[in-house]
């Protein structure tokens, strides 16, 4: 993401004000200007219709002091962001644009954040996202990436949660006594152009999830953003309350937000097609050791709050243990081949500690900076792991070199910041915000029980 010039900004302003039209005809009123800050809340501004133009152009301002906001709206500082002065500019990406289907009147972009002199915004997460997609193709790598999106769907009027549907998991009677809300889900999916693979009611009390195709990584992040928005607003119009926190029952499965990624160079999926384990090529192995290498400090971004460390439990499909294993559900890391025959396409790698509290965009720049990291330096792949390391003793765990990844947010905050590569990634402004913001997350909670923590941020994401 280069500065905005006035060329650029003259060309941004005739795209979208050719857009209208076909805006208005659609019956849209307003656009929603989203990005993702370093909590993970999902913040907005909205601009009327006909200010589309001048946003894109422009952008909208909004201020900088968001970015070391906690999930409860309380600011804290670094040496770089926090302050009330200055503005930033919202610059709508109109290649993101999408009509909402569960909101009438609504269309909704994400936005790339630029300086009021035109210079992209040092903590914009969406354009680190893209500098490392940059980083790989310098590298001669490009990435498919994809998040699957879990969610407790609840009814009733207070903040306790009670499941909408109940029976098993994976049950058919859950999709029967919620038809409309499930058929009204996929169908908003799809009307605003996501290629939805699945949906599926889960383990959990009220349980569900849904899987969109994969895509380039920073558009995988917005789907992300989108996809959630989407399941809210359709529970919303059904009298329901949808729930994507990593714990909505102490004590329960939680939600996940595990990330899909495939690498590949030069048309060829680098997860498929070599002479390694599972036809794995050397840079497959090494961009999946970087990942696993990286995986405790990874943490911080990807499980970033206390509530998601009720939700990483052995287990728990939660992936608790720094190893990796061909579709293995317990593994922090899971080998996706896909089936013979689909091989080349399919192969990817499925992280599955973390979950949708993390900023996407954060999220997937840093799982590819360590991906990058390890295949830059032939970072080696460790002896695969075959069923649930839970089952195994502890000296059998050391024995074979896997460990259990941070169990509390403050362990996994205290490995991010001895993580020099993520760091250096991330550069200063955005590494700083990180600590800060985790930090001020286990100060609110310090004295909370874990009951408190989930109640405290159940309806939050
Ligand atoms: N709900 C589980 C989690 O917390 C994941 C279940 C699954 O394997 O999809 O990650
Ligand atoms: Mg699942």
């Amino acid at each position: 993401m280069s500065g905005l010039t006035g060329a650029e900004r003259a060309a941004r302003g005739r795209r979208a004000r050719a857009l209208v039209p076909a805006l208005r005809e659609q019956g849209v009123d307003g656009i929603v200007l989203s990005f993702v800050d370093t909590a993970g809340i999902n913040r907005i501004k909205a601009v009327p219709v006909d200010r589309l133009e001048r946003s894109a152009a422009w952008g909208t301002g909004m201020s900088p002091v968001f970015d070391t906001f906690l999930s409860n709206d309380v600011p804290v500082r670094t040496d770089d962001l926090g302050s009330p002065d200055g503005d930033v500019r919202l610059v709508p990406d109109l290649d993101g644009l999408v009509v909402l289907s569960a909101q009438p009147g609504w269309a909704w972009a994400p936005v790339d954040r630029y300086t009021q002199e035109g210079e992209p915004y040092v903590a914009c997460q969406r354009r680190f996202a893209a500098a490392m997609v940059e980083r790989a193709r310098a590298a001669g790598v490009t990435l498919r990436a994809a998040f699957e999106i879990e969610w407790a769907v609840g009814r009733g009027d207070g903040d306790e949660f009670v499941p909408a549907c109940l029976g098993p998991a994976y049950g058919m009677t859950r999709l029967v006594e919620l038809s409309d809300y499930s058929r009204d889900v996929l169908g908003a999916l799809q009307e605003e152009g996501l290629d939805v693979e699945q949906l599926h009611p889960e383990y959990s009390d009220g349980q569900y999830e849904v899987s969109v195709a994969a895509a380039d990584p920073v558009t995988a992040a917005d789907r992300s953003v989108l996809v959630r928005q989407t399941i809210r607003a359709v529970s919303a119009q059904h009298g329901l309350r949808a729930s994507f926190a990593p714990s909505v029952i102490a004590g329960h499965v939680g939600n996940g937000g595990h990330l899909h990624l495939s690498p590949w160079r030069d048309g060829r999926n680098l997860l498929a097609g070599g002479d390694l384990r599972y036809a794995m090529t050397r840079d497959g192995e090494s961009f999946v050791g970087g990942v696993l290498a990286h995986l405790p400090a990874l943490m911080a971004i990807g499980a970033p709050t206390p509530a998601s460390y009720l939700r990483l439990q052995p287990s728990h499909w939660a992936g608790v243990y720094a190893c990796w294993g061909r579709e293995t559900r317990e593994t922090a890391v899971r080998l996706v081949t896909g089936s013979t025959g689909e091989r080349a396409d399919a192969a990817n790698v499925e992280v599955k500690c973390i979950d949708l509290a993390a900023n996407p965009y954060l999220l997937v720049g840093c799982v590819l900076a360590a991906g990058l990291a390890g295949l830059a330096d032939t970072a080696p792949l460790p002896e695969e792991t075959v069923d649930d390391p839970a089952l195994l003793d502890d000296a059998e765990r050391d024995a074979r070199g896997i460990e259990r990844l941070p169990t509390s947010l403050g362990d996994a905050v205290d490995a991010f910041a001895a993580d020099d590569a993520l760091r250096e990634a991330l550069g200063r402004p955005l590494a700083d915000a990180v600590v800060a913001v985790r930090r001020g997350e286990i100060d609110r909670f310090a004295d909370a029980s874990p009951e408190d923590v989930v109640a405290a941020l159940r309806w939050t994401y």
